[in-house]
């Protein structure tokens, strides 16, 4: 169910920049924003006043949303042994239709409550995940992994492939999915596979989500074996594009990024998963300076371990600043385009904005909390001063998902009740 809305002389940020005014909706679709000034027929407001903040919901563009049930099975380990040792043993064992739905909406709500109303996922039996984001009331732009051996879903590479392409016509006017190609990356997925993904990508204009360049291993693995660094061999392939998603991109050198901004490359940047796998820190203060589109990501829960996004684009400043010793790189306001408008150019539709005609994808947060008052620099506050615990509401596509709190659209205890069985076979397992 839809509401009409009507924030009346409030504190706006419309994914670009920040300003006082009012925004009506109506149904799924923002219908008026105005600056400094009342709207006259818009009707009894939903909220008013200085304190109240309203945004686009936040775009996470990076994740494996069922992979919340494996928060914290495998810590204090390099991704070779986290992902070979760890992660596919569990994955072989656990992977299901109902464990993508269960854990994956069990994501989904931790999302929404942090303000999160669109996210890109790389996993398997995605059209779970598609049904539980509908469900819950969340954007979803999903991705069947592929790799070169038979998948989790029962799928060779091509059936794989093949499905993609189903994926993307059945869902090409869906207001909540959007199908992506995701090979898993270039050292998991063959240069044929990525070719005919990339064929899919072009045919239905949808993004090309893939890790690149993640650890310093993989980056002269890759050299040692082709001769060239990644995104140099990615271009003569003729794979970049401006749908291209580039998960993580820490081992990419000065040329290389060149290469992303000619290219219209957007990088999905996960400072805590590259943190805490030790792979390294992203260049993203020298990506920004040359021209790359940048968006901050959270990753899966195994490796990071929580989705909150706006949690994620606070630290990616800090480290940024700190790395290079140089407080005037990412600021705020442009960190809040990360997580918003930046993420949206490579999905498009409107995502990360709040625009006349685009979508009620809409964040309104208390901006008179403890934690956030007094308010000298709004971006500097929801960025350095904000939880998920200041979070009014949340709408997406005009649908109320969460209020105070609480998601508004599933039964919880009976979604953690599920996600508590699953979770003890794991840890039986462990
Ligand atoms: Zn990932």
């Amino acid at each position: 169910m839809t509401t009409k809305l009507y924030f009346k002389e409030v504190t706006i940020f419309d994914g670009a920049e920040f300003f006082r005014g009012s925004l009506t909706t109506d149904g799924a679709t923002v219908t008026r924003i105005v600056r400094s000034g009342e709207i006259p027929d818009g009707g009894n407001p939903t909220a008013t006043g200085e304190a109240v903040l309203v945004m686009p919901g936040m775009v996470n563009l990076h994740t494996h949303v069922p992979m919340t049930l494996f928060k914290g099975v495998a810590e204090d380990l390099p991704l070779k042994d986290w992902l070979e040792k760890r992660i596919f043993p569990l994955e072989a064992q656990f992977i299901s239709r109902e464990m993508c739905r269960i854990a994956g909406q069990w994501g989904m709500a931790e999302m929404l409550l942090a303000g999160v109303t669109a996210f890109a996922d790389m996993y398997f039996f995605e059209e779970e995940v598609a049904a539980a984001a509908k469900e819950i009331g969340i954007k979803a732009a999903i991705g069947e992994g592929v790799i070169n051996f038979p998948a989790p879903n029962g799928l060779n590479p091509d059936e794989t492939i093949a499905y993609t392409a189903e994926l993307a016509e059945k869902y090409k006017d869906d207001p909540w999915i959007f199908p992506c190609c995701a090979p898993h990356s270039p050292y998991l997925t063959d240069e044929k596979y990525l070719l005919a993904l990339a064929d899919i990508a072009r045919k239905y204009r949808i993004p090309f989500h893939i890790h690149m360049a993640e650890t310093r291993h993989e980056q002269e693995a890759y050299l040692k074996q082709l001769g060239k660094r990644e995104f140099v061999r990615f271009d003569e392939l003729g794979l970049l594009s401006e749908r291209f998603i580039a998960a993580h991109s820490v081992w990419v050198d000065e040329r290389e990024m060149d290469i992303m901004a000619t290219r219209g490359v957007t990088v999905a940047h996960c400072p805590s998963s590259n943190l805490k796998l030790g792979s390294g820190i992203a260049p993203v203060a020298e990506m920004l300076r040359l021209g790359v589109n940048v968006a901050v990501a959270t990753d899966g829960s195994a490796s990071n371990n929580n989705l909150d996004v706006l949690k994620e684009a606070q630290l990616a400043a800090k480290v940024q600043k700190g790395t290079a010793h140089d407080p005037t790189v990412l600021p705020a306001g442009e960190v809040l385009k990360m997580v918003t408008s930046n993420p949206g150019k490579v999905l498009g539709r409107s995502f990360g904005r709040l625009t006349e005609g685009g979508g009620a994808d809409i964040v309104q947060v208390h901006f008179g909390s403890c934690g956030i008052a007094p308010v000298h620099d709004p971006a500097a506050a929801l960025l350095y001063a904000s939880s998920p615990a200041d979070i009014a509401a949340v709408w997406v596509n005009g649908r109320k998902t969460v209020e105070e709190g609480r998601i508004l659209t599933v039964d919880m205890t009976a979604l953690k009740k599920e996600i508590d069985r699953l979770s003890a076979a794991v840890r039986r397992a462990l």
